[in-house]
Protein backbone atom coordinates (compact mmCIF):
# COMPACT_ATOMS: atom_id res chain seq x y z
CA UNK A 1 0.00 0.00 0.00
CA UNK A 2 1.42 3.95 -0.65
CA UNK A 3 2.17 5.84 2.19
CA UNK A 4 -0.51 7.57 3.19
CA UNK A 5 0.79 10.74 3.54
CA UNK A 6 1.83 10.82 0.30
CA UNK A 7 -0.91 10.28 -1.07
CA UNK A 8 -2.36 12.94 0.70
CA UNK A 9 -0.29 15.51 -0.52
CA UNK A 10 -0.52 14.70 -3.89
CA UNK A 11 -4.72 15.68 -3.55
CA UNK A 12 -4.20 18.61 -0.90
CA UNK A 13 -4.52 21.49 -3.33
CA UNK A 14 -7.46 20.24 -4.75
CA UNK A 15 -10.52 21.90 -3.62
CA UNK A 16 -12.55 20.35 -2.10
CA UNK A 17 -9.75 17.79 -1.05
CA UNK A 18 -11.23 14.58 -2.81
CA UNK A 19 -11.48 12.46 0.00
CA UNK A 20 -12.93 9.58 -1.94
CA UNK A 21 -9.78 9.94 -4.37
CA UNK A 22 -7.56 9.77 -1.57
CA UNK A 23 -9.02 6.99 0.62
CA UNK A 24 -9.19 4.73 -2.67
CA UNK A 25 -5.71 5.36 -3.70
CA UNK A 26 -4.54 4.25 -0.42
CA UNK A 27 -6.08 0.91 -1.02
CA UNK A 28 -9.05 1.25 0.69
CA UNK A 29 -12.38 0.50 -0.17
CA UNK A 30 -14.90 2.76 0.65
CA UNK A 31 -18.95 2.83 0.42
CA UNK A 32 -21.95 4.73 1.43
CA UNK A 33 -24.84 2.68 2.89
CA UNK A 34 -28.00 3.72 4.79
CA UNK A 35 -27.35 3.72 8.15
CA UNK A 36 -29.27 4.56 11.49
CA UNK A 37 -29.67 8.60 11.67
CA UNK A 38 -27.18 7.98 15.06
CA UNK A 39 -24.90 5.76 13.18
CA UNK A 40 -22.22 8.00 11.10
CA UNK A 41 -20.04 4.85 9.63
CA UNK A 42 -17.09 2.66 10.45
CA UNK A 43 -14.10 0.66 9.36
CA UNK A 44 -13.92 -3.16 9.41
CA UNK A 45 -11.55 -5.75 8.51
CA UNK A 46 -11.75 -7.37 5.56
CA UNK A 47 -9.42 -9.83 4.15
CA UNK A 48 -6.67 -9.05 5.74
CA UNK A 49 -6.77 -4.96 5.30
CA UNK A 50 -9.85 -2.55 5.76
CA UNK A 51 -12.93 -1.52 4.29
CA UNK A 52 -14.83 2.38 5.34
CA UNK A 53 -18.29 2.47 5.57
CA UNK A 54 -20.28 5.79 5.39
CA UNK A 55 -23.79 6.72 6.31
CA UNK A 56 -25.21 7.49 3.14
CA UNK A 57 -27.94 9.44 4.23
CA UNK A 58 -26.00 12.15 6.03
CA UNK A 59 -25.81 15.65 4.57
CA UNK A 60 -22.45 15.19 2.03
CA UNK A 61 -20.41 17.53 4.22
CA UNK A 62 -20.54 15.31 7.19
CA UNK A 63 -20.35 12.15 5.17
CA UNK A 64 -16.84 13.69 4.05
CA UNK A 65 -15.63 14.17 7.47
CA UNK A 66 -16.83 10.75 8.33
CA UNK A 67 -15.04 9.12 5.70
CA UNK A 68 -11.58 10.95 6.80
CA UNK A 69 -12.27 10.27 10.59
CA UNK A 70 -12.24 6.53 9.25
CA UNK A 71 -9.16 6.82 7.30
CA UNK A 72 -7.56 8.69 10.71
CA UNK A 73 -8.74 5.82 12.61
CA UNK A 74 -7.16 3.72 9.70
CA UNK A 75 -3.70 5.72 9.63
CA UNK A 76 -3.21 6.04 13.85
CA UNK A 77 -5.34 3.35 14.90
CA UNK A 78 -4.33 0.10 12.94
CA UNK A 79 -2.87 -1.97 15.83
CA UNK A 80 -6.12 -1.29 18.12
CA UNK A 81 -8.81 -1.73 15.46
CA UNK A 82 -9.19 -5.82 15.43
CA UNK A 83 -12.19 -6.33 13.83
CA UNK A 84 -12.77 -2.25 13.12
CA UNK A 85 -14.55 0.29 14.93
CA UNK A 86 -18.11 1.91 15.01
CA UNK A 87 -18.68 5.90 15.18
CA UNK A 88 -21.65 7.60 16.20
CA UNK A 89 -23.31 10.97 15.30
CA UNK A 90 -20.12 12.21 18.25
CA UNK A 91 -17.61 10.30 16.86
CA UNK A 92 -17.93 7.60 19.40
CA UNK A 93 -18.29 3.80 19.83
CA UNK A 94 -20.93 3.85 21.94
CA UNK A 95 -23.90 2.98 20.57
CA UNK A 96 -22.69 1.49 17.54
CA UNK A 97 -22.74 -2.92 16.57
CA UNK A 98 -19.26 -2.00 16.03
CA UNK A 99 -18.29 -1.60 19.36
CA UNK A 100 -13.97 -1.38 20.11
CA UNK A 101 -12.63 -1.03 23.60
CA UNK A 102 -9.41 -0.16 22.82
CA UNK A 103 -10.58 3.17 20.73
CA UNK A 104 -11.33 5.71 23.72
CA UNK A 105 -11.97 9.44 23.71
CA UNK A 106 -8.12 10.13 22.46
CA UNK A 107 -8.25 8.87 20.00
CA UNK A 108 -11.55 10.06 18.77
CA UNK A 109 -9.89 13.10 19.20
CA UNK A 110 -7.49 12.14 16.87
CA UNK A 111 -9.01 11.15 14.26
CA UNK A 112 -11.45 14.18 14.17
CA UNK A 113 -7.99 16.56 14.30
CA UNK A 114 -6.92 14.14 11.68
CA UNK A 115 -10.09 14.59 9.25
CA UNK A 116 -9.96 18.47 10.23
CA UNK A 117 -5.92 18.68 9.08
CA UNK A 118 -7.29 16.95 5.46
CA UNK A 119 -10.26 18.09 4.65
CA UNK A 120 -9.12 21.85 5.38
CA UNK A 121 -5.38 22.18 4.98
CA UNK A 122 -3.66 24.88 6.98
CA UNK A 123 -1.83 25.82 3.99
CA UNK A 124 -5.07 26.66 2.61
CA UNK A 125 -6.52 28.42 5.28
CA UNK A 126 -3.75 31.32 5.56
CA UNK A 127 -5.12 35.26 4.57
CA UNK A 128 -8.65 34.19 4.93
CA UNK A 129 -9.76 36.83 7.87
CA UNK A 130 -11.65 38.72 4.88
CA UNK A 131 -13.89 35.77 3.72
CA UNK A 132 -16.51 34.03 5.60
CA UNK A 133 -16.98 31.18 7.32
CA UNK A 134 -19.97 30.02 5.23
CA UNK A 135 -18.11 30.83 2.00
CA UNK A 136 -15.01 29.12 3.12
CA UNK A 137 -17.23 25.75 4.56
CA UNK A 138 -18.59 26.04 0.92
CA UNK A 139 -15.27 26.08 -0.64
CA UNK A 140 -14.27 23.50 0.88
CA UNK A 141 -17.13 21.08 1.17
CA UNK A 142 -17.38 21.02 4.90
CA UNK A 143 -19.75 22.30 7.59
CA UNK A 144 -19.98 25.62 8.58
CA UNK A 145 -18.94 24.16 11.94
CA UNK A 146 -16.16 22.69 11.33
CA UNK A 147 -15.07 25.09 9.30
CA UNK A 148 -15.26 27.79 12.28
CA UNK A 149 -13.47 25.54 14.78
CA UNK A 150 -10.68 25.18 12.39
CA UNK A 151 -10.62 28.86 11.74
CA UNK A 152 -10.90 29.30 15.77
CA UNK A 153 -13.65 31.45 14.73
CA UNK A 154 -16.18 29.04 16.79
CA UNK A 155 -18.29 31.10 19.69
ZN1 LIG B 1 -14.02 7.18 15.56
Amino acid sequence: MPDPMKVIETHWNSTPVPIDAIIRDIGLPLSYEPMADNISGYIERTDGSYRIVVNSLHPETRQRFTAAHELGHYIYHRDLLGDGVGDNRAYRTEGTNRPNANIRPIHERQANSFAANVLMPRHRLTDVTDESTAALAVRFNVSQQAMAIRLGRAG
